[in-house]
């Protein structure tokens, strides 16, 4: 039976594409991607003609076409919705950023700027003038520098202060944060020799002091941001190393991590240290994160004493780990903001997931649970709003968690739950949730666009999940 199909029913390459159907492909893909992709789908017909003994129409060339084109060109770097229940996901790109960053950073992109050319004079200017001070003013520092992220500015900060003596780091904050960040190694490619006080969960002013000598260059404090040690912990405050440092006559670098610059009380969360507080107690530097707690673009900050930022200005790494005009224009956007805290929950987009209300989350939930089970049922699927915890991520308050709420999936078997996350991962925008306790949980905390969402959900029923 297979023999006798007759494939030359099936148009040619050359007459799709004089097709008038085909030109508005043709503008989207340009002429070499739809001829290659053509060829493709025209083969992979023709073999299954052969094997069904049928052979499709035009229509069902171009659909088949259209799709491959459409699978070709998307891009796994996609916008998705992140339902995850970690608000700043490092592997989701952390912050979200503000409107106000995001048209900073087009005109950044599409015009030319004083990036660094001071129009004032007509002179050569600096790249770091655009946000030092604000970050002055916003966290009380003398001065401060720009780079890369903050694993570059821990990186810069130790190999200018430090580089070839020692650097004091308590056993407690000897951290691991993941994607090969760790303490010890960042210290070893600074040229910074680790040398470790106290123990695990106690370390105390006099480890420090005992430790110092002469080729000691500073004290370095880490926040432990991922993780906490519980029960019988003693850690030196941030005021007392200070002092230690001072009458030692060596630096006191705090890596705050996260790093943010108001007080989080004030938006119903835990307090985690402010940089401005860091500065105070006396840290000669201070080192944070752009696009964590503080809502910006990929970044990270040093802050602090004058002569040393001016020093780290001047290690030739400082060049290679420096940020793009795009990242400078959406971050001093962004750092504009805090100007107004009043109104810093609503316009930031971190800070506004992260203070929304958990009833707020609650009703959304109850809404949407009946019209997502409409959908779902017929799949074999039991939709439920539910009762979920959000995390910061990112490294900030690693174990506090804020009360959330979300839609509750469950199935027959774990196997049709996979099936169901690879569904909702293979939609033109994604969904990602977590799996936990056999179910598929959807924490609706950082659902912005509810009616894409909708929109999404619907194109992922008609066909991938049949
Ligand atoms: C996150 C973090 C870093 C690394 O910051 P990136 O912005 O990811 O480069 C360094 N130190 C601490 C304490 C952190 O929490």
């Amino acid at each position: 039976m297979s023999e006798t199909v007759d494939l030359s029913a099936l148009p040619s390459v050359d007459r799709v594409l004089k097709s008038a159907a085909i030109s508005p492909l043709l503008a989207r893909y340009g002429r070499s991607v739809v001829t290659d992709e053509l060829r493709k789908t025209l083969d992979e017909i023709r073999q299954s003609a052969r094997e069904q003994g049928t052979v499709p129409g035009e229509d069902a060339v171009f659909a088949s076409l259209t799709s491959r084109l459409e699978y070709r060109d998307r891009s796994n770097l996609r916008p998705l919705f992140n339902l995850t229940g970690t608000v700043l996901h490092t592997n989701l790109g952390r912050a979200l950023l503000a409107e106000e960053a995001v048209s900073a950073a087009i005109d950044a992109m599409r015009e030319a700027a004083a990036l660094e050319f001071d129009l004032d004079t007509g002179k050569r200017g600096e790249r770091d003038s655009h946000l030092r001070e604000l970050l002055r003013e916003l966290t009380g520092a003398e001065d401060a520098t720009i780079v890369n992220n903050n694993a570059a500015a821990v990186l810069i900060a130790l190999s200018t202060v430090g580089g070839g003596r020692q650097a004091i780091v308590s056993r407690g904050e000897l951290i691991e944060i993941g994607g090969a960040f760790r303490m010890p190694d960042i210290m070893e490619k600074a040229g910074v020799e680790l040398v470790e006080v106290g123990t695990t969960n106690r370390t105390h002013a006099q480890d420090y002091i005992k430790a110092v000598r002469p080729e000691t260059a500073l004290i370095l404090k880490v926040h432990t941001s991922n993780y906490r040690i519980e029960g019988f912990t003693a850690e030196v405050s941030g005021a007392k190393l200070a002092a230690i440092a001072r009458q030692a006559g060596i630096a006191l670098l705090n890596d705050l991590g996260s790093g943010t610059l108001v007080d989080l009380s004030r938006y119903g969360l835990a307090r985690e240290p402010t940089v401005r507080e860091a500065v105070a107690e006396g840290a000669d530097l201070v080192t944070f994160s752009g696009d964590k707690l503080l809502g910006g673009p990929q970044a990270g900050f040093i802050v602090g004493r004058k002569e040393l930022i001016a020093e780290i200005n001047r290690n030739p790494l400082k060049r290679a780990l420096r940020i793009d005009k795009i990242r400078i224009a959406a971050m001093v956007a962004t750092l504009k903001l805090y100007r107004d805290p009043d109104r810093l929950a609503s316009r930031l987009p971190t800070l506004r997931m992260l203070s929304r209300p958990e009833p707020d989350i609650r009703m959304q939930a109850e809404r949407l649970a009946p019209q997502i089970a409409k959908l779902l049922a017929p799949k074999g699927y039991a939709v439920e709003p539910c009762r979920c915890s959000s995390q910061i991520g990112s490294g900030a308050l690693p174990v506090d968690t804020i009360a959330s709420a979300g839609l509750r999936i469950t199935a027959s078997s774990g196997s049709a739950l996979e099936r169901l996350a690879a569904c909702f991962r293979s939609l033109s925008r994604p969904i990602l949730g977590r799996l936990q306790d056999g179910a598929l949980v959807l924490d609706l905390r950082c659902l912005q666009d509810e009616a894409q969402f909708m929109r999404s959900l619907s194109e992922g029923f008609g066909n991938a999940l049949a």
